[in-house]
């Protein structure tokens, strides 16, 4: 059985002011490996490793109040960056980064209301419970947002799920006037408060308050990974085949704004669902969206009637020239994902297969 990692983010209750604190310890960690990879730089020396890294550090876990493994973690991590981005040394950490505390998963263990880690218990607001058994991984952080409230990510190691048996497949339109729309007719839209909060937000930019726009940005993202999480989960329960467009936002949306808003939202909510459908034994595809609402999904046809492209995006419903057909836009859109994706045989349904 193939296995893969999930990360379970907690809100922390207890102790910020120590993430806080330990926070700013982190930072001097990954400045002090910055500072050695400048140091090997300029004197030609080898590029120290992830290992050299922990060498040089070792021993400072009292002075620093940070947790051995945490700095092994920090260092670790700062090596791992430097490789990835290819370059000589990395940006330093300073009072404007977002806190962040790595750990290793061997460190930290689950109690009744929250996790015992470096001798004392971080109380967190209980939100999914950690899958039965599961063993805490590396790459397991506490990390700050905005706003300054701290969350506990928790990596664990999950298997996938055996493949069900293909019953019931599903494709999914993602929009702009709704979230999404199922190819069962469903519509599913953004929860209302997440509505209220980008009137909000919007407000809030135009009288330029700051703070306010922070702690709005914040706010936002926490209920937009919610209810994508909890929309992701409740799709792959229901469908073992799920076909969503790839879709992105460029020539939808008006604004550059609100372009990387959509196309954010869509790429995680892809990413969920996919991952999702892995640990529940569901299979997931994207498929090529070009003509999705355009082609009638009753008769193939691209008939004359169609809605053409953004400048008929307000059109809602039409009748399909060529077969008479009724359709909703966006629904007729996700019946043609579903059927240009690998599972098209065992629907239930549709009309016209
Ligand atoms: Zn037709």
């Amino acid at each position: 059985m193939v296995a893969m990692l999930l990360v379970y983010r907690y809100r922390v209750k207890s102790l910020n002011g120590l993430l806080n604190k330990q926070a700013r310890a982190a930072n001097f960690v990954w400045n002090f490996c910055n500072d050695t990879h400048k140091h090997a730089l300029k004197w030609g020396k080898r590029w120290p490793s992830g290992f050299d890294l922990n060498k040089l550090t070792a021993g400072s876990s009292k002075e620093l109040g940070l947790h051995a493994g945490t700095i092994n973690a920090i260092c670790e991590q700062y090596a791992k960056s430097r490789s990835a981005k290819k370059r000589p040394f990395l940006r330093y950490r300073g009072r404007r980064s977002l806190g962040w505390v790595p750990l290793k998963g061997r460190d930290i263990r689950k109690t009744p209301n929250g996790f015992h880690f470096h001798g004392r218990e971080f109380r967190v607001f209980k939100s999914r419970d950690l899958p039965a058994g599961t063993k805490i991984r590396d790459g397991t952080n506490f990390s700050r947002d905005a706003r300054g409230n701290w969350f506990l990510n928790i990596t664990v190691e999950v298997a996938e799920a055996d493949a069900r048996q293909i019953n019931a497949g599903v494709g999914i339109d993602l929009g702009l006037k709704d979230f999404a729309t199922l190819s069962t007719g469903e519509k599913i839209v953004n929860p209302k408060h997440l509505r209220r909060l980008e009137s909000k937000l919007a407000m809030a930019q135009r009288a330029k308050k700051k703070r306010q726009t922070t702690h709005i940005h914040a706010r936002i993202a926490n209920a937009r990974r919610d209810f994508l999480h909890k929309t992701a989960l409740g799709i792959v329960r229901r469908f073992d085949y799920i076909a969503v467009g790839n879709v992105n936002a460029a020539g939808l949306a008006k604004t550059s704004m609100a372009k990387s808003v959509l196309d954010a939202g869509w790429s995680s909510f892809r990413n969920m669902l996919g991952y999702k459908a892995i640990a529940h034994g569901a299979v997931f595809e994207e498929v090529n969206e070009a003509f999705s609402s355009q082609v009638c999904s009753s008769c193939g046809a691209l008939p004359d009637s169609r809605p053409k492209g953004i400048a008929d995006l307000g059109i809602r419903a039409w009748v399909c020239s060529s077969c008479g057909c009724e359709h909703d836009r966006d629904v007729n859109a996700a019946v043609n994902l579903l059927l240009r994706s690998g599972h098209r045989a065992p629907v239930e349904g549709i009309p016209g297969l």
